[in-house]
């Protein structure tokens, strides 16, 4: 999937997270928490293309690490959430710091899943491996990608509305918990 198309779906999950926070904070928006989320999730977006250090030669794209393989390992994201998760806990951050780790955190995840539906797919067991798990979606490149996209920011501002829609709902099973 394109960049583009990364940052649009990452945008629209970091809105879902936004209202999500705002409604476990009694339903107050706080605009550094939102700030936070959505440049935390511009930034996890292409985080793990990134993280493969490319370089585009007359031969084509390189990267340090070859493509798809350590940054497209779900293994190693959910071990960093789980160590942010665990910091955050202890060390108290800013409200709008941690809204950057989470959204950072989900928008990289979330980068996979989208990975997950092109043809090359990602690894599952083995990060090297030839093997990789893909499920039919899209066609990378072409219109085919963006519609996907599109439905999935979609998908997820509908959920972020429903959410906000349904405050009360919310409130009644938190206070429950
Ligand atoms: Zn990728």
């Amino acid at each position: 999937m394109g960049p583009v198309n990364h940052r649009r779906t990452a945008l629209a999950l970091g809105v879902v997270l936004s209202v999500v926070t705002a409604e476990r904070a009694g339903g107050s928006f706080e605009w550094p928490m939102v700030a936070g989320m959505m440049a935390g999730s511009l930034m996890g977006a292409r985080a793990p293309d990134i993280l493969e250090i490319p370089m585009l030669t007359h031969a084509g794209r390189i990267s340090v690490i070859p493509h798809r393989t350590w940054t497209h390992w779900w293994v190693p994201w959910m071990a960093l959430s789980i160590l942010l998760s665990t910091l955050m806990q202890t060390a108290h951050f800013a409200l709008w710091l941690n809204a950057v780790i989470v959204g950072f955190v989900a928008a990289s995840l979330l980068h996979l899943c989208m990975d997950l539906f092109s043809p090359t797919g990602i690894p599952l067991v083995v990060p090297t491996a030839n093997y990789r798990a893909h499920l039919p979606g899209y066609q990378t490149g072409n219109a085919s990608e963006t519609v996907f996209a599109l439905v999935v920011c979609l998908v997820f501002l509908g959920l972020a509305a429903f959410l906000w829609g349904n405050h009360g709902l919310w409130m009644m099973a938190w206070a429950h918990a």
